[in-house]
């Protein structure tokens, strides 16, 4: 079997790694920072990921996970919205999930090399691009803690404010996720502990913040990372190959990046898998790839840009709020699009 080479142990990375190496190909993969540590993300992840976990032999990643069926919505501290998942979700966090799949792929013999970043040579054969969004300057923040003792009145809270939203997402062994996305408000000073509570308060969202100045955080899990950019489209047309967040990123609301890093990785494994077999060559795994990948995701990034909007920008959500008050809004449809 030829190698693969895959930079950036994230979901999209580790789960292509375990599936290839399980699968007899000898993977390398590189990751720059450490695992397993604490992300900005909401840990909310859909079915359609879930079942691509599972469809790559990696279910025990899932154990323990909450199970989400409910959701509820506000806008500026008015529920609107109260609806059940048209399919059930799980939240786990990236810590717990990502450190399982780094044990498996370890336990089949891959070879991780954590805290090295590499250089990606463009097109080089045999190498797959999961080292995530690009860095760009954008007037976004996103932050996240997890809390031990925290009610919450669905599975899943969302809560929009005025330009900001933060989600509330069970998650395992009791544990809340909160994690917001924010326009940035450079006016606005605060220590590391105190940054996600100010942002809520600025954006309209006091009563969360109440609730979590009022909860057990769980010590060190306060992450927070700037220039979140999710405007760009899918990239094409170069002879390398991106999963993931690398290929495009969508809009947070959605709960449906980790989802589109799993479902990439079980995309993208019979087609790799051909390549290191010696059934196709590196251009044409690529090309089938990326299709593969438009196919796939487009439709759901282009919905879900376009939706992006109507949950940050106060005249919108009036409007949203409106329609959701009069039974209007087509929750399932709206879901079906962006998942
Ligand atoms: C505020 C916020 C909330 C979110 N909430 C949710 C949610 O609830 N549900 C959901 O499904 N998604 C959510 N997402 C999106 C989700 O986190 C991402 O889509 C997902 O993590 C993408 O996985 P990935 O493997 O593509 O990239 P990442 O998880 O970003 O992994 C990329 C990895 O590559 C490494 N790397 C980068 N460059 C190099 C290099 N040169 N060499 C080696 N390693 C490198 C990085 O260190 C990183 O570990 C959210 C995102 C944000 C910002």
């Amino acid at each position: 079997m030829k190698p693969i080479e895959i930079i950036g142990a994230g979901l999209a990375g580790l789960a292509l790694a375990n599936s290839l190496q399980r699968a007899g190909v000898p993977v390398t993969l590189y990751e720059a920072g450490t695992l397993p540590r604490h992300r900005v993300c909401g840990e909310f992840i859909c079915g359609r990921g879930a079942d691509a976990l599972r469809s790559l032999g990696l279910e025990a990643t899932l154990a323990g996970a909450a199970e989400h069926r409910s959701t509820l919505w506000t806008i500026c501290g008015a529920e609107r919205l109260r609806r059940d998942l048209p399919a059930p979700a799980i939240g786990l966090s990236r810590f717990v999930l990502d450190q399982r799949l780094a044990e498996i792929f370890l336990q089949a013999g891959g070879k991780l090399h954590l805290k090295t970043r590499k250089q990606c040579a463009g097109g080089q054969p045999g190498q797959v691009r999961c080292d995530g969004r690009k860095a760009a300057r954008s007037d976004w923040i996103g932050l996240k803690v997890h809390c031990v003792d925290l009610e919450t009145a669905a599975d899943l809270e969302l809560h929009l404010g005025d330009q900001g939203y933060v989600g509330l997402s069970k998650i395992e062994n009791g544990r809340v996720n909160i994690c917001g996305l924010f326009k940035q408000r450079p006016a606005l000073k605060a220590n590391r502990e105190e940054w996600l509570c100010r942002y809520l308060e600025a954006c309209n969202l006091a009563p969360v913040a109440e609730r979590l100045r009022a909860a057990q955080i769980i010590p060190d899990s306060h992450c927070g990372v700037a220039g979140v950019e999710f405007a760009r489209i899918p990239r094409s047309g170069d002879s390398q190959l991106y999963l993931g967040d690398a290929y495009s990123v969508i809009p947070p609301f959605t709960g449906n990046g980790m989802s589109i890093a799993l479902e990439a990785a079980q995309l993208a494994h019979p087609i790799a898998l051909d390549y290191a077999s010696g059934d196709l060559n590196w251009e044409t795994t690529v090309v089938r790839i990326q299709s593969a990948q438009h196919a796939a995701f487009d439709q759901r990034l282009r919905a879900a840009r376009w939706l992006h909007p109507w949950i940050h920008s106060p005249n919108r959500q009036r409007l949203l709020g409106g329609v959701a008050r009069l039974g209007l809004l087509p929750f399932s449809l709206l879901y079906s699009l962006t998942h």
